[in-house]
C-alpha cells in the first residue's frame, strides 16, 4: 500500500474544527468537567475549586480529578483557605477516607494545603486574583507554575480553559502552549506534526502548526488520544481525523506515561 500522503495543514484544520464541535455548549451552561452538574457548577464558581482541580488532574481519570473539589468540601465540611492551609492534616484525612479522592493520597493534601497558602499570601485569599487582571496567556501559565504541584501540563491545559470555557479575558493567546501529556504525546507523533518525544520539540511543534494559538491544540488532541488513539489498536477509521491523518501508528507506540 502506497504510504498516506502528510499535508500538516489538513491535519491542524480537521483538529481545530473536531475541537470548535466539543467545546461547543448552549449559552449560559457551565462546561461539563465532569458528569456531576454540581461539581461542575462549583468548578465554574470558585476559582480556589478550579485551582484544586488542576493540582489534582495527574494519574487519575480528569474526570475523577474535576470531581475533587466538591467531594472535599462535602468532607471538610467548609472550603476556608485559612483552615486548609493552617490544618494539612485535616485535608489528609479527606482525602483518604474511603473511596479516596485521590490515588496521591499523601501529596495532593499536601498540595491543596501549599496553594491554599500562596492565594492567601500572593493573591489576598482570592484565586480568582491569578487570571483576574487580563493578563497574558504567558503570564498566567508562569503564574500557575509557580504553585507546587503544577506542572508545565497543567498550567498549559488551565490557561486553555480559563479563557475557552469559563470566560477569562487572556491577552496574547500566541504565547499560549499544548499540555505536554501523554495524549498529546502519541497523537502528534502519529499524525505527523511532531518528529521527537520531547517537551520543547512538541511546544515548538504546536507554535509552528497554529502560530496564533498553540493552545487551541490541546484540547482536540486530548480528546482524541483519549477517545481513538489508544495506545495499542488505535481506531483510525473511526477517529475525527482519520481522513486527513498520516496514521503514523507505530511513531507513538513507544510513548509511556499516565
Ligand atoms: S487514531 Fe489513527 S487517525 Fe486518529 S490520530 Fe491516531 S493515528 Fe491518526
Amino acid at each position: 500500500m502506497a504510504p498516506r500522503v502528510i499535508d500538516p495543514k489538513q491535519v491542524v484544520d480537521a483538529l481545530l474544527d473536531y475541537g470548535a464541535a466539543i467545546a461547543a455548549r448552549p449559552p449560559g451552561e457551565p462546561p461539563a468537567f465532569t458528569a456531576d452538574p454540581e461539581a461542575n457548577a462549583f468548578l465554574a464558581s470558585d476559582p480556589f475549586a478550579f485551582l484544586v482541580a488542576v493540582i489534582c488532574d495527574q494519574g487519575i481519570r480528569a474526570e475523577r480529578a474535576w470531581a475533587v473539589p466538591l467531594e472535599l468540601r462535602r468532607r471538610l465540611g467548609h472550603f476556608d483557605l485559612q483552615r486548609m492551609a493552617a490544618a494539612p492534616h485535616a485535608l489528609r484525612s479527606a482525602f483518604a477516607t474511603r473511596p479516596a479522592l485521590h490515588r496521591l493520597v499523601n501529596t495532593m493534601p499536601i498540595w491543596v494545603s501549599l496553594a491554599a497558602s500562596k492565594v492567601l499570601s500572593d493573591y489576598g485569599g482570592d484565586a480568582g486574583a491569578i487570571w483576574g487582571d487580563e493578563p497574558t496567556a504567558a503570564e498566567i501559565q508562569a503564574r500557575l507554575q509557580a504553585f507546587v504541584g503544577i506542572s508545565q501540563k497543567k498550567a498549559a491545559m488551565a490557561t486553555e480553559i480559563l479563557e475557552r470555557d469559563l470566560g477569562v479575558v487572556v491577552h496574547e493567546l500566541e504565547g499560549s502552549d499544548v499540555a505536554f501529556d501523554v495524549h498529546l504525546r502519541r497523537v502528534f507523533l502519529r499524525c505527523g506534526l511532531a518528529q521527537r518525544d520531547d517537551l520543547e520539540h512538541m511546544v515548538k511543534s504546536a507554535r509552528l502548526a497554529r502560530p496564533e494559538r498553540p493552545g487551541s491544540l490541546d484540547f482536540p488532541v486530548w480528546d482524541i488520544g483519549r477517545r481513538w488513539c489508544r495506545p495499542t489498536d488505535p481506531r483510525c477509521d473511526e477517529c475525527a481525523i482519520g481522513a486527513v491523518c498520516p496514521r503514523l501508528v507505530a511513531a507513538g507506540n513507544g510513548v509511556r506515561g499516565m
